[in-house]
């Protein structure tokens, strides 16, 4: 373990984090516990490095975005010279740029969404904003402005501007914050392994799909907009729908007039294993929101599809009055062509689909009795960890089992992070190779069994 910076350096950026900064959702006691924040400096492929000099497999890829891996020159590249040429100008006031115009037509013609449009934005909290400020301009130009109302589901994760932190349901992310935007509503997630209707997979009747008819009919269809997903839910859990779920949620969106709005933050872009999580299910949304592998973070961008039926009143109105400084911005645009010629090049969207079978199977050969479900398509899988795995009984909150297990996985060399209720995240980048994948599987076996030996030792408590 090579370091290049002194350890005097290191304690001065911990203390110096501790005084001037705010991280986003970070325990702070934990932090502290830690004797500071966990400061990564560099990186290469799948791995990054500490300031202290140690290695890391990221099992997140940053957060579900780092597509292609650390340090590809060509993103770099086009990047820098985007930024020598013209680093910014506005979509505003009629404006725009080449690249703008050339990323908008490539995204129009690879989303599954009919005569599409784009909008971009710099974020996917952004892409959800504005995606539902679309579904209520559309009725509203339309002539039903009573139908605004907005249905997501519980487990949702659709990031932090207000909008999307009223269609998000994950703990803690309303304490505080209210009063939410109102207008928005949540259904239960499907879920087979934890059925939320007491069904087993493939002798139910898609209750999970019902309960979105359910919900429209509650509200009253008239006063619907939309309905909201992840096609695969992220932060929540990784969570993959069965097969007929999607297909039965378009037909009862066609049947109200509701449109179809497809969170596609983290799966878009390949992550799936096709280009578009929804794509897995054959169904085409009327709004998609983009962002994280468009660029695989290497700069922030993020966009909205959508359809040519929601464009046209738009067009007819005259303007669209909403748009952020960084819209279509420039070195964003150049990152997003030279990161998706990566992914075109080396097959990426089908590396994703095998390396991420491989890693499921090499996960489900593990011996340990704590491993539940290990679910996920592409590379966006969970490792679902609980008390008994015949009952499926989980953790009681309190133990703090997959914090346990992430805490283990730091120190035996992996960036590896608990989801909600004691699930893992493994979805790393789509480069990621078979010895790669051992290695994390190997590092993530020994993490789980000193948590759960612990946890047996610790008579059952908080670990
Ligand atoms: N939607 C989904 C599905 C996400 O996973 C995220 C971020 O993780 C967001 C939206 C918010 O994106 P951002 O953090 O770029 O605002």
């Amino acid at each position: 373990i090579v370091s290049i910076y002194s350890e005097e350096q290191i304690l001065q950026m911990k203390e110096d984090d501790f005084s001037y900064h705010l991280h986003p959702t970070s325990s702070i006691p934990d932090m502290e516990a830690w004797g500071g924040p966990r400061i990564i400096s560099e990186g290469e492929g799948v791995r990054v490095k500490s300031v202290e000099g140690k290695t890391y497999i990221d099992c997140g890829a940053g957060l579900w975005l780092n597509n292609v891996g650390t340090g590809r020159k060509e993103i770099v590249e086009a990047a820098s010279k985007q930024m020598e040429k013209l680093h910014y100008f506005q979509s505003f006031n009629g404006y725009t740029h080449p690249l703008a115009i050339e990323v908008a037509k490539k995204f129009a013609k690879m989303v599954p969404v009919e005569n599409a449009r784009i909008f971009f934005t710099s974020g996917g909290s952004e892409s959800n904003d504005s995606a539902y400020k679309l579904a209520r301009l559309y009725f509203n130009l339309t002539g039903r402005p009573e139908k605004n109302q907005i249905i997501c589901r519980t487990k949702a994760y659709h990031g932090v501007a207000y909008g999307a932190t009223s269609a998000t349901s994950l703990p803690g992310f309303w304490d505080g914050f209210r009063p939410l935007v109102p207008g928005f509503h949540h259904t239960d997630h499907p879920h087979c392994y934890f059925c939320a209707w007491g069904k087993e997979e493939g002798s139910c009747d898609y209750e999970c799909a019902k309960a979105v008819e359910e919900k429209i009919l509650e509200i009253g269809p008239e006063k619907v907009a939309g309905f909201s997903a992840e096609p695969v839910i992220g932060t929540g859990g990784a969570i993959v729908p069965p097969n007929g779920y999607y297909p039965r949620v378009r037909e009862i969106c066609n049947k109200y007039d509701v449109l179809l709005i497809a969170d596609e933050v983290i799966c878009g872009f390949g992550r799936t294993g096709k280009n578009f999580g929804i794509e897995n299910w054959g169904v085409k949304p009327d709004l998609m929101m983009l962002a994280k592998g468009i660029t695989s973070g290497y700069i922030p961008m993020g966009a909205v599809a959508l359809t040519g039926k929601i464009y046209e009143p738009i067009k007819k109105h005259g303007i669209f009055m909403h748009g952020y400084t960084y819209t279509g911005h420039p070195v964003a645009c150049a990152a997003a062509l030279a990161n998706l010629e990566i992914v075109e090049k080396e097959n990426l969207v089908e590396n994703a689909r095998i390396k991420g079978e491989i890693l499921r199977q090499k996960v489900r050969a593990l011996d340990l009795p704590c491993i539940g479900e290990v679910r996920g398509i592409g590379m966006i899988n969970g490792v679902q960890l609980v008390k008994n795995r015949e009952t499926r009984e989980k953790f009681a909150p309190s133990v703090g089992f997959a914090k346990r297990v992430s805490f283990l996985g730091w120190e035996n060399g992996l960036i590896l992070r608990p989801l909600i209720d004691d699930a893992l995240q493994l979805s790393p980048s789509l480069i990621i190779s078979e010895t790669e994948i051992d290695e994390l599987v190997e590092k993530l076996e020994t993490s789980i069994k000193q948590a759960w030996e612990e946890y047996l030792a610790n008579d059952e408590k908080t670990l």
